[in-house]
């Protein structure tokens, strides 16, 4: 310091010691010692004396032993206030004790809460306030060791407004201001208001690079650094802060890098519709997340050194300082509203406080916005009504359906009991119709007897026909009923379908005639032999002719054919009627459906929906084809064999069914049950039946008890009949030639076989049919099959009658009383009325009242006596005497006619003859005749 000349030590001194001290770099001064800090030497401490020094240490690095100097380089050396020698090194700071020569690295020395880091040490300073500065190359360090018992160590830096961080030098004015020369230029730091000031060319520094350690204060205040371009030298005192607020332009807008120009539209609006200096807000969509924005200090004088924070309200919590940059960018913003604020520093530090403030609003994209979340949550409400309604209608619907069911199963219990009321009814009809059926039938067939005139006998007929009329439709009606209710079992056996359905249809010949329909039957059937129930198919088949019949026009046909292929026999009945029109088709097999019901009075429609569940009982299938005015096809198709049915539906089995026994062995099992009963009456019997195999198999069944011929069809028998007398007939009723009905009318209209009882073989079982039979004289109705037991049993049981018959009535007209063997007190009565109503033979008047009165009995007594044993009335009994008796005056050949007539109470030859005709099928002088022969 103030030296004119520079010597070198060793010269000046005349010590030659000094030599090795080279490089000096700093120094430090005591009372009685000098510290010389070199570049490559370490630290030499040089003891004072008067005029010269004593004894020289030199101190060097002992690489790494505590105590000793870190680095041989030393940098700068210090002498505080409390006299400690601080050595900065480029290998640490440390603290030199004179009295035992050890150094104690600041970090050990102060036991600092934050280690001092950096390495190298540039250089020292103690301020006025008695702090210790530290300059490094990476910032200043301010070691405080005023606040309490521990220093505390503070680190300014280049972000706290100091314009470099390589501390270079470090001095103070007199105004309690650092002055710390950098790379970057000067900065002065006020020690109590903390601000930095920075100084660059523009302030009038030749360079802003400046020397380690180079720098120094002059007696008069004066500044020194040295730097790269030579010394700069200044007086504190002459420097005049300006107090010059800076305030920001917003100068750019940026979007992905590009300048956003002034009504650059951003889809529906412009972003910018001024400049952006003038705008106070902008909107951004949410893929305008990127963008940058420019602005600038007004302030021209050192625009380069105008330094810069800002803070985005909504995201930043602190400022953001950036030094001079004068842009700052956002990425990837949230929708949101923020606030920029920018604010300034010129290079006096002043930062002004009022920031320039702008608007940014982010909005969200589409799906976020408002009206967006408005519509989600009214969807969401929506949804949730829909779903909440939906399920209130289920749950209603659920109720509904639960109040149908209910109402439907009551429905339904109401209408099963209004049928079973229904059914009861007609079952209750069903008795009394019967009661007045039975004597309507007596009535009809023995109208002659009962002298009834043809009016009344017309009158009676339309009874009878109403009356069968509701029979059917009773019976149809519990039938449905039964099938309705699954109630209706079929029985099925293994019968002969032709002759079955031949027989079945019989009744329908007559009515073909009376209605000018043309009524056939054809067959090409090969195996006639199908499993079927026999009450059921006569439904079907009634049914369905009935109403060929019933919908036919007249002339008409109705054809019956029947074919067969390998599983089924077709049964079709096709008629020429007015058909059915293609809307009803389907509905025709529904119950209670007519087409036009106002035309069919006395239908009721269930016919064909009886016959479609009978022929789905039978698993068959019927079909219909019907063309309008031309006519209706059934087709009946049934199957062959018996697997589709359940054994349960079969009668016995096959061989038990009895189908005129054809196998030997089911003859066998029958024939010695039945020889072995005693033979109870003896008689010949006639057997009329077309099929060999039927009539083989009755007449072996009768032969052990009865003589037995046979005849193979109706005309044969008739002749044998006429020929033999015999005791019985047995016939079928479908033969050729002639059938049994005709035979059977034949027999009984002849005097000679009247009395023969004749039984019938049906196929058929139902009632109407046996009424037929019975009209036409058969005494009694066998269905097929039958039970051969049962066949001999009635065979005999008629026999047996017909003997008694003949023996009352052989004897009842024998004329003379002495004849009489009275044995029973029943002959006793008969001979008794004999002998009245002879004794009155002639008496014309005489009449079951007069036979009454004398006989002492009442009208009816006499009635069903005589009824009892004689199977007349009073009236037939006593004209049968009068016949009788005149048959046998008849063969007195002196007699006349009218004579025999008179004889026997007949005044009226005509009506004599009349009755003698019913009686005996031929006039009175035929019988004579005859007799003769
Ligand atoms: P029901 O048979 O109970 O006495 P119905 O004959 O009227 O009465 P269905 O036999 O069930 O009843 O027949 C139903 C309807 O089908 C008949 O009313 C008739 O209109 C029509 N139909 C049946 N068969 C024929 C047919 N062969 N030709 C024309 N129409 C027919
Ligand atoms: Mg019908």
């Amino acid at each position: 310091n103030g030296i004119p000349e520079l010597i070198a030590c060793s010269g000046f001194f005349n010590d030659r010691r000094f030599d090795q001290i080279i490089k000096a770099t700093s120094f430090a001064e005591t009372d009685q010692t000098l510290y010389i800090g070199t570049q490559q030497r370490g630290l030499f401490v040089l003891e004072k004396k008067a005029g010269a020094f004593g004894n020289i240490r030199n101190f060097k690095e002992k690489y790494g032993a505590t105590g000793q100097l870190q680095s041989e380089r030393v940098s700068y050396l210090l002498k505080d206030s409390k006299q400690r020698i601080w050595v900065a090194t480029y290998d640490g700071l440390s603290v030199f004790n004179p009295d035992d020569e050890t150094f104690t690295n600041i970090n050990t020395y102060f036991s600092l809460s934050q280690d001092f880091d950096p390495k190298i040490v540039f250089c020292l300073h103690e301020s006025s306030d008695k702090n210790i500065w530290i300059g490094t190359p990476t910032g200043l360090y301010h070691l405080d060791e005023t606040t309490g018992k521990n220093a505390v160590l503070h680190y300014i830096s280049k972000e706290n407004g100091l314009s470099g961080n390589q501390i270079m030098g470090i001095t103070e004015d007199n105004f309690q201001n650092l002055w710390i020369s950098t790379n970057a230029g000067i900065s002065k730091y006020h020690l109590k208001t903390k601000k930095i000031h920075n100084f660059t060319t523009i302030d009038g520094l030749r360079s802003t690079t400046f020397s380690e350690t180079s720098f120094c204060k002059g007696l008069n205040n004066t500044l020194y650094f040295g730097g790269t371009f030579g010394l700069n030298s200044f007086n504190p005192d002459e420097i005049v802060e300006s107090d010059y607020k800076n305030s920001i332009v917003l100068t750019n807008l940026n979007l992905y890098n590009q300048r956003v120009e002034i009504g650059k539209s951003n889809g529906s609006h412009a972003i910018l519709e001024k400049s952006l200096n003038n705008t106070t807000e902008i909107t951004l969509n949410n893929r305008q997340k990127n963008f940058q924005i420019e602005f600038s200090a007004l302030d021209y004088k050192a625009s380069g050194k105008n330094q810069y924070a800002y803070k985005l309200d909504n995201f930043d919590k602190d400022w953001n300082y950036i030094g001079t940059r004068h842009f700052v960018n956002f990425n990837n913003l949230q929708p949101g509203e923020y606030t920029l604020n920018i604010k300034s520093a010129s290079n006096n530090y002043i930062w002004n406080e009022q920031p320039r403030k702008l608007k940014i609003t982010i909005r969200p994209p589409m799906w976020q916005t408002w009206y967006a979340i408005v519509f989600y949550v009214m969807l969401i409400v929506g949804i949730v009504t829909i779903i909440r309604w939906n399920a209130v209608k289920q749950v209603r619907m659920a109720k509904n359906l639960e109040i149908e069911k209910i109402k439907h199963e009551q429905d339904q219990r109401v209408s099963e009991m209004k049928f079973q009321f229904f059914t009861n009814i007609s079952h209750e009809f069903r008795t009394p119709l019967t009661l007045i059926f039975a004597p309507l039938k007596e009535l009809i067939h023995k109208a002659q007897a009962y002298k009834l005139q043809d009016e009344a006998i017309e009158k009676i007929e339309v009874i009878y026909k109403n009356t069968s009329q509701l029979m059917k439709l009773i019976n149809q009606l519990l039938d449905f009923r039964k099938a309705e209710t699954e109630n209706l079992k079929l029985v099925a056996r293994y019968l002969n379908i032709e002759d079955f359905i031949r027989e079945a249809c019989y009744p329908f010949f007559e009515l073909a005639k009376i209605k000018d329909i043309k009524f056939q039957i054809d067959s090409t059937l090969k195996n006639k032999d199908i499993w079927f129930d026999r009450d059921k198919m006569e439904m079907i088949i009634n049914n369905l002719v009935s109403n060929a019949f019933k919908f036919n026009k007249t002339p008409g046909f109705v054809k019956i054919t029947l074919e067969e292929n390998v599983n089924e026999v077709i049964v079709s009945v096709a008629d020429s009627g007015k058909g059915i029109p293609s809307s009803a088709i389907d509905h025709v097999f529904e119950r209670f459906y007519q087409v036009d019901n106002s035309e069919n009075i006395g239908s009721t429609g269930i016919g064909l929906a009886l016959v479609k569940y009978l022929v789905e009982l039978h698993k068959g299938n019927i079909e219909v084809e019907s063309e309008l005015g031309k006519g209706t096809e059934f087709r009946l198709k049934l199957k062959k064999g018996k697997d589709h049915l359940k054994p349960e539906q079969l009668f016995a089995n096959e061989a038990e069914s009895l189908t005129f026994a054809r196998e030997e062995s089911t003859l066998n099992r029958f024939l010695p049950l039945i020889k072995k009963r005693k033979i109870a009456s003896e008689g010949c019997i006639l057997i009329i039946e077309d099929n060999p195999d039927v009539n083989q198999y009755l007449v072996t069944l009768l032969e052990p008890f009865f003589s037995v011929v046979s005849a193979l069809n109706g005309k044969e028998g008739f002749l044998k009949a006429l020929e033999l007398i015999p005791d019985l007939i047995i016939s079928d009723i479908m033969m050729p030639e002639m059938d049994g009905f005709e035979l059977c009318k034949k027999v009984k209209a002849n005097s000679l076989t009247a009395t023969i009882p004749v039984i019938l073989l049906t196929a058929k079982s139902a009632d109407q049919y046996k009424l037929m039979g019975i009209q036409t004289g058969a005494d009694d109705y066998i269905s097929k099959p039958f039970d051969p037991n049962y066949l001999v049993e009635k065979v005999q049981k008629l026999l047996i009658s017909q003997t008694k018959l003949k023996k009352q009535y052989s004897k009842s007209i024998r004329l003379d009383p002495s004849d009489i063997e009275i044995e029973a007190s029943d002959e006793v009565f008969l001979k008794k009325c004999i002998s009245v109503i002879e004794k009155n033979l002639q008496n014309d008047d005489f009449s079951a009242e007069t036979l009454a009165t004398i006989l002492h009995l009442s009208n009816s007594s006499l009635y069903r006596k005589l009824k009892s044993l004689s199977n007349l009335s009073s009236a037939e009994f006593i004209r049968s005497i009068r016949i009788k008796r005149a048959a046998q005056l008849l063969q007195d050949k002196s007699k006349t006619v009218s004579e025999v007539a008179y004889e026997v109470g007949f005044n009226d030859l005509k009506n004599f003859r009349q009755v003698f005709h019913k009686h005996f099928n031929c006039t009175p002088s035929e019988y004579r005749d005859k007799r003769i022969i």
